[in-house]
């Protein structure tokens, strides 16, 4: 019962957290309420790509004939096997973390777990006993408890979710149906998704953005040649508009929006509501310890420490961007620094994002209107896939690489990008900033023809006037 370390939540924080301990020789235990993997396995990151990978079948399939290709009767979208197919994915996922979990030795408790004052964890776990269910309370002690309980989606008294007509995205991955018309409230990664999965599957798709641009965290070109290709799907996209409320009538959705124009209604068979999360802080035991809150968020230092000795936070509940990868970069620097080795620190300036619609958007760094708010004095290289042989080739010119460079140092200041294969070029450049490069040495650096990512080179020639495609 006594253990070096316990972490609660198994998402990318934790149990990349609990491998990693586990690895440095520490006894580990996790605790977990629902499925191993957290949100991002089994109702994020993982089954939405899974979706979005039938959309993109389904749209390469209606678009065949320009490939030469002949598919006889028109494609149709079985929305059951879909969604079929997305939980299998996740479950195989969850799956592949039981194994890890197990092959590195963590004790996983099922159950809810809560602090219990300080090296303390109370794990409550429902068993059954002759025919009756009982609520079981086990305390376990550790050194260290780290708390990655993950959060929910976020939800707003003027937009209700009755999980039937005003979904979230947790629902809105499990519909029995294509709707035939969805309000997608919020343009950030998971609503734009959601817009073009069912957009692609013939839903009449409206996104509602309170913020003046589409993906508002992008760079502007990004949001823009984003409205162009969303317009061109015929998802209409509302920004610069605040939804007032939310009303089902008759099996309809009213959803009272204050834009540009004024009040307006639109109308629809269902609505999502995709308006950021609220984090899991509930329940925990935090108040009783006095570990402090802001704005929803646990406070923490660069390695997770809380201020309290001894308890730490990771992932989706402290104030570092809502992301997978960044989950588990803070569990892992948490989990070493506990080991006392000398991690490196989580560089927040140099977090990629990706959003996976088609095209796909992915950037990292300083967008250009941050870069020059900073005071940099920038050059600008950008390249579009119409020029690319790659993306002709594939039959998918609707992109391009931007990249923004300091004058003074020539080093990367930050990459947006749109296109094809743009999440796995991504990478390209976060580790680009990572070295310090310029764009002389991304310049220097031979990419293999024919590539999306020529695109990367092209666009660093473009920012000193050599570009040899353009
Ligand atoms: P979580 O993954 O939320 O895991 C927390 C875990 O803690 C859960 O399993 C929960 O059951 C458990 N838990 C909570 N309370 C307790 C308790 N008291 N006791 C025991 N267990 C508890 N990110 C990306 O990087 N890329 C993407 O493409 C992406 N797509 C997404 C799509 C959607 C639809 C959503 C909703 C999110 C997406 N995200 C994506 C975000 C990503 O899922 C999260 O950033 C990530 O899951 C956070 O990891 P975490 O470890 O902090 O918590």
């Amino acid at each position: 019962m006594k253990y070096d370390i316990i972490i609660i939540g198994s998402g990318p924080g934790g149990y990349v957290a609990a491998i990693r301990a586990a690895q440095l020789g520490r006894k580990v235990a996790i605790v977990e309420k629902a499925e191993l993997g957290g949100v991002c396995l089994n109702w994020g990151c993982i089954p939405t790509k899974a979706m979005l990978k039938s959309a993109q079948v389904y749209n390469y399939l209606k678009t065949a004939a320009n490939y030469g290709i002949e598919v006889g009767e028109p494609p149709k979208a079985d929305m059951e096997r879909i969604v079929a197919r997305s939980r299998s994915v996740a479950e195989q996922m969850s799956k592949g973390v039981s194994f890890l979990l197990s092959k590195n030795k963590v004790d996983v408790l099922c159950g809810t777990g809560l602090l219990e004052g300080e090296g303390k964890v109370k794990v409550l776990s429902v068993e059954k006993q002759n025919e009756e269910n009982s609520v079981q309370e086990t305390i376990y002690e550790a050194d260290h408890i780290i708390l990655a309980t993950g959060a929910r989606p976020r939800e707003l008294p003027n937009i209700p979710v009755d999980g039937k007509h005003v979904v979230n995205s947790r629902q809105a991955l499990c519909l029995d149906h294509v709707p035939e018309s969805l309000i997608v409230v919020g343009s950030g990664a998971i609503g734009s998704e959601f817009a073009y999965l069912y957009a692609s599957l013939g839903s009449k798709v409206t996104i509602v953005e309170y913020l003046p641009n589409l993906m508002p965290l992008e760079d502007e070109e990004v949001s823009k040649q984003m409205e162009r290709t969303f317009r061109k799907m015929r998802i209409g996209v509302v920004t610069g508009a605040s939804v007032q409320s939310v009303k089902v009538e008759k099996e309809r959705c009213k959803v009272e929006i204050d834009s540009k124009k004024g009040l307006e209604m639109l109308e629809a068979e269902m609505v999502l509501s995709a308006v950021g999360i609220k984090t899991n802080i509930e329940g925990l035991g935090l108040e009783k310890l006095g570990v402090t809150i802001a704005r929803d968020k646990i406070v923490t230092d660069e390695f997770g420490r809380t201020n309290i000795a001894g308890i730490y936070a990771i992932g989706d509940l402290v104030a570092s961007p809502a992301l997978a990868h960044v989950a588990s970069a803070e569990g892992i620097r948490c989990v070493e620094k506990i080991c006392g080795l000398d991690p490196q620190l989580v560089d927040h300036t140099n977090i990629p994002s990706c959003i996976y619609t088609s095209p796909e958007v992915a950037s990292v760094g300083l967008t250009e209107k941050q870069a020059l708010e900073q005071g940099y004095e920038i050059k600008v290289g950008k390249f579009p896939y119409t020029a690319s042989g790659k993306a002709t080739a594939a039959g998918d010119r609707d992109g391009f690489v931007k990249l923004i460079f300091d004058c003074a140092t020539d080093r990367l200041l930050g990459a947006h990008l749109v296109g094809l294969n743009v999440t796995e070029m991504i990478a390209e450049l976060a580790l680009a900033k990572t070295l310090g490069a310029t764009s002389e040495s991304i310049i220097e650096t031979i990419h293999p023809h024919p590539t999306m990512s020529e695109a990367v080179l092209e666009a660093a020639e473009m920012s000193d006037n050599k570009c040899i495609h353009i």
